[in-house]
């Protein structure tokens, strides 16, 4: 095999690669002859000897079949990461829900070396057999991860800024659409984006920020077609999209905290005007600043309407 080293450290899990080589082996006219030798290694008596030779094994074939190549170039592709990092992992992803890349930093900055950074890529060993999708994976994530070391972007990995309203996990979805946007639209504008994608991505931008309505996909292209974003313009936007957009607030939105118990939902009352005159004030008396706007959820509705009957026959 020709000498293509990246300048970045590439390690694989050997689970992976024994299964990837298994998965790209099927149905290949040298499936036979791998089979009827690999079967042959299962006669070594010795359990650690046998190990060794079927990691030998799987390497070889890993390495004949060129099945780190995608990697190796996606990693090329992007000078930035081998700049600012010092390997790569690649480990066994369970399911394609938990194929992706994360960057681990060890040691404080600092120093002329700086940060030990390390890469752990998951992937599926079937993957390795779906050339295209591989591509598209190792790219997009790879954009993550440029972003992350880009100290323009200024990435932080607490996302709640202070005072947030909104609970976490939907804090956390917003922003990864956004950022998702933000990079696929960078890889289409490079070519290196699938056909489709700006179609899916606004249709997951719409049903993520509903409260934008005619604005959606003005805002979208903010993300889709921007050429510098932040790490801050993401949070921001994802706290308050309303206020980003100067639209006035007309929450609140599944997901969101209900204004008087406080806990995310996505049941709340259809129409807070419309409740009986003194369920309203009832609701007053508890939440002073609280107007039929801000809404709240069936279940606040429904205990105010029962305290209210209750209190009224308790009246006459
Ligand atoms: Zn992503
Ligand atoms: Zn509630």
């Amino acid at each position: 095999m020709a000498e293509h080293r990246p300048e970045l450290p590439v390690e694989y899990e050997p689970q992976l690669v024994e299964e990837a080589v298994l998965a790209a082996m099927r149905g290949r006219p040298e499936e036979a002859e791998f089979r009827a030798h690999r079967d042959t290694l299962y006669l070594i008596g010795d359990a650690e000897e046998r190990e060794m030779r079927f990691r030998v094994f799987h390497t070889t074939w890993f390495e004949r079949l060129r099945l780190g190549d995608a990697i190796a170039g996606a990693i090329r592709e992007q000078p930035s990461i081998a700049l600012h990092t010092h390997r790569c992992l690649v480990a066994l992803a369970p399911s394609r829900r938990e194929e992706g890349a994360e960057l681990f930093v060890a040691g404080g900055g600092g120093g002329s070396a700086g940060p030990r950074r390390t890469i752990v890529l998951r992937v599926r060993p079937e993957t390795f057999t779906e050339v295209e999708r591989f591509r598209g994976l190792l790219r997009h994530e790879l954009c993550h991860l440029a972003d992350m070391l880009d100290p323009r972007f200024g990435y932080a990995p607490g996302l709640v800024p202070l005072g947030a309203p909104l609970p976490d996990p939907l804090l956390r979805e917003r922003y990864r659409v956004l950022w998702d946007a933000a990079i696929d639209g960078r890889l289409q504008r490079l070519g290196w984006a699938p056909t489709g994608v700006r179609v899916e991505r606004l249709r997951e931008f719409a049903a993520t920020f509903p409260m934008l309505g005619e604005q959606t996909e003005e805002a979208f292209e903010r993300f889709f077609g921007a050429t510098a974003l932040t790490h801050a313009d993401l949070v921001r936007f994802a706290v308050a999209p309303e206020r980003a957009l100067g639209l006035a607030r007309r929450g609140p939105w599944p997901g969101e905290p209900c204004p008087l118990c406080g806990l995310p939902t996505h049941a709340f009352e259809p129409d807070p005007e419309r409740l009986p005159r003194a369920v309203q004030e009832r609701i007053h008396r508890r939440f002073p600043k609280w107007r039929p706007a801000d809404g709240l959820c069936r279940q606040c509705a429904d205990l105010y309407r029962a305290a209210d009957r209750a209190g009224t026959r308790e009246v006459s």
